[in-house]
């Protein structure tokens, strides 16, 4: 390897789309207390389901080294993922030593929330600054179907009130939206939280994985989602914060506040996709709907020295071409077909 490729900081990392590597999620656990009908469906994440043996997930000194490699690549913004992340026993602790690693500048955590009540002051105190939480409905029985009734509504709800009280907000909140499912109940979900400085952002509902049965029919496209809550609650583009930001942003017109709506099917944003993707097992990832992951557990565990480690970062970057969703909307446009090939699941990268 020459001298620029072993060091992330000569030069910046790009890959075969000019894209930099600035994101890095991370997924601490293959577990989860839901069973969502389009993530971990019952049938199959049932009472009999392997899930990965404690020997096989990385320990929390195997991932801190890792982010340190990633930051020295220019890795700035790190996401904590799952499964559910706060079933990983001691996470506050893995918070703690990822939040002091030089270079991370913004260090957030994707949560359905059920475990904010016991956990939220401890997250904050580690180094936590902003969390987003999933919440599909406010309607117990849209809820119910869509997340496999395993917790209520008012369990979330006091989730976002635990981490308003720790100061993990203004906070995010995700809502997948699925056309025929939970789309009736968008406008009472905007409503709740305006005036709170809580963001809720609509996601289009993605195929991720090959679990969820993914039909172009169940997606309500983002310009309706944005429409059907405007004619209740008057919007206004709102400018992004930053290039590249995923969800854009709709601002209430009487001043009180925004929504984001995420159109990663209709309105694909590969073509500013920074962000890696560490699986709980150690592999890296390059896309949400990559076929596999480039092993980084064996080198970790076999004593290769940060160096070289790094340089297969730097290779797998290097090579990337990512561009499913590109890809999907030319295919949907061109023929109407629905996209088939082999998929990493959604809980394994984490969205
Ligand atoms: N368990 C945590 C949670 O639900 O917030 C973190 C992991 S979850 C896989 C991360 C995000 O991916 C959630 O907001 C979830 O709603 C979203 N997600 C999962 N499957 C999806 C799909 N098929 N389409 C769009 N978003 C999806
Ligand atoms: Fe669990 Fe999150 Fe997947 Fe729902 S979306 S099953 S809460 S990991
Ligand atoms: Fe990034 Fe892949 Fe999603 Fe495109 S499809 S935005 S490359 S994760």
């Amino acid at each position: 390897m020459s001298p620029q490729e072993t060091s992330g900081t000569d030069r910046e990392l790009i890959d075969t789309l000019a894209r930099p590597l600035h994101d890095l999620r991370i997924s601490v656990t293959d577990r989860c207390n839901f069973r969502c009908t389009y993530c971990m469906p019952e049938e199959i994440f049932g009472e009999k389901y392997k899930f990965l043996p404690r020997a096989e997930i990385l320990s929390f000194e195997e991932i801190e080294r890792l982010v340190g490699i990633f930051t020295g690549l220019g890795a700035r913004k790190l996401r904590i993922t799952g499964g559910e992340p706060l079933l990983r026993v001691d996470l506050p602790d893995l918070l703690a030593r990822i939040a002091q690693v030089p270079g991370v500048e913004d260090l957030a955590l994707t949560t359905n929330a059920t475990l904010l009540p016991r956990q939220a002051a401890a997250l904050a105190e580690a180094g936590l600054r902003r969390v987003t939480i999933s919440l599909d409905s406010l309607d117990e029985d849209v809820f119910s179907q869509m997340n496999g009734g395993k917790l209520s509504v008012a369990r979330v709800l006091e989730g976002v009130e635990a981490a308003e009280r720790a100061g993990l907000g203004p906070i995010k909140i995700n809502t997948v939206v699925q056309k025929g499912v939970n789309d009736h109940t968008l406008v009472e979900l905007a409503r709740h939280f305006k005036g709170t400085g809580h963001i809720v952002r609509f996601i289009e509902y993605m195929d991720v994985g090959t679990r969820n049965a993914w039909d172009m029919n169940q997606v309500l496209p983002a310009a309706e989602i944005v429409e059907r809550i405007g004619a209740e609650l008057p919007l206004a583009p709102a400018e992004p914060n930053y290039r590249g930001e995923v969800a854009k942003r709709w601002r209430y017109q009487d001043g009180q506040g925004e929504i984001g709506v995420i159109a990663s099917v209709t309105q694909p944003f590969c073509g500013d996709c920074t962000r890696a993707r560490l699986t709980t097992e150690g592999q890296l990832v390059t896309c949400l709907f990559a076929e596999k992951g480039v092993d980084l557990r064996t080198p970790l565990r076999n004593g290769s020295s940060d160096a070289e480690i790094r340089d297969l970062i730097v290779a797998t970057w290097r090579k990337r071409s990512d561009r499913y969703s590109d890809e999907r909307q030319e295919l949907l446009q061109i023929e109407g077909v629905k996209p088939s090939r082999r998929r990493i699941e959604m809980y394994q990268v984490g969205g």
